[in-house]
């Protein structure tokens, strides 16, 4: 295995793993943070942090700190980022990382919308909703003075939530115990999800399902078409194997 120099842009906890083993792999790796969260999980390895500036300023850094490899392992509704980062690349290989997209069972009630805005508007009168989307995007939902309810996310929100509204500051996992428990003791109608995928915030799905709540779900942004792989062992695998010349 000849080590290589990677890039991984991060902000997910599926970046944390991958940077650990490509490390131990023996690779050279630093992740990239936005910047947006104020106290991420380190990852093992190099950090830098912050906006590159565009895709101009994302290619100018690979190609000044000479990255051989660069994994887009960024949340699935980081669209712009990934938009950069397929422009960026080059003759720098480009991989991502994302988990596949949940999808509903017979016995789930999601009604599937394309963005927040219909999300909000999908919304019925008077409904009481466990919004589970980040603190950037609660806004239009807020503004809605008929629907209350659980406001759940990492970090403050940097508006003042109205009374009707309670806010909960928590990372995940949750048990499907207390993922239920939280539905049923806010007395919620409608569950309100990003289509993030994974196991990790999986639970309030099964939960909802369980209390036979509606999901409002939301579907993932447009990304460009790149070599996308589900697991961290496989982005290791095929950045393992490439030879001297990267490609
Ligand atoms: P975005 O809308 O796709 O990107 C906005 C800007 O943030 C980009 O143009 C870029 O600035 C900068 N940026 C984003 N990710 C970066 C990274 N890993 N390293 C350096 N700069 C980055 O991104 P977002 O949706 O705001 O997400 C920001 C970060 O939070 C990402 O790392 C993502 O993985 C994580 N995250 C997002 C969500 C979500 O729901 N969106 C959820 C969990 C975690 P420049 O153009 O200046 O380079």
């Amino acid at each position: 295995m000849q080590a290589k120099k990677v890039l991984i842009l991060g902000g997910t906890r599926d970046a944390r793993q991958l940077a650990f083993r490509l490390i131990h792999a023996g690779h050279d790796v630093t992740t990239s943070f936005a910047g947006v969260t104020e106290h991420p999980v380190q990852p093992e390895g190099k950090v830098r942090v912050g906006g590159f500036g565009g895709a101009q300023g994302l290619r100018q850094y690979l190609q000044a700190e000479k990255f051989e490899v660069l994994v887009d392992a960024t949340h699935p509704f980081a669209a712009i980022i990934s938009a950069n980062a397929a422009e960026a690349a080059g003759d720098v290989l480009l991989l991502r990382l994302e988990r596949p997209a949940w999808t509903a069972r017979p016995d789930d009630h999601w009604i599937n919308v394309e963005n927040i805005e219909v999300a909000v508007s999908a919304l019925p009168l008077k409904a009481s909703i466990m919004l589970t989307i980040g603190r950037k995007e609660i806004e239009p939902f807020i503004a809605r003075a008929d629907l209350k309810g659980v406001a759940r996310m990492i970090e403050p929100t940097t508006i003042a939530l109205p009374p009707s509204w309670i806010l909960i500051l928590e990372r995940p996992p949750f048990t499907l115990e207390s993922e239920m428990a939280l539905l049923r003791d806010h007395s919620i109608t409608h569950l309100v999800s990003k289509n993030a995928g994974g196991s990790e915030t999986e639970t309030k799905l099964v939960a909802a399902r369980n209390l036979k709540i509606p999901v409002v779900m939301i579907a993932r942004p447009f990304k460009p078409v790149v070599t996308t792989y589900s697991t961290v062992e496989a982005i290791n695998t095929h950045i393992s194997k490439l030879g001297s010349k990267t490609g």
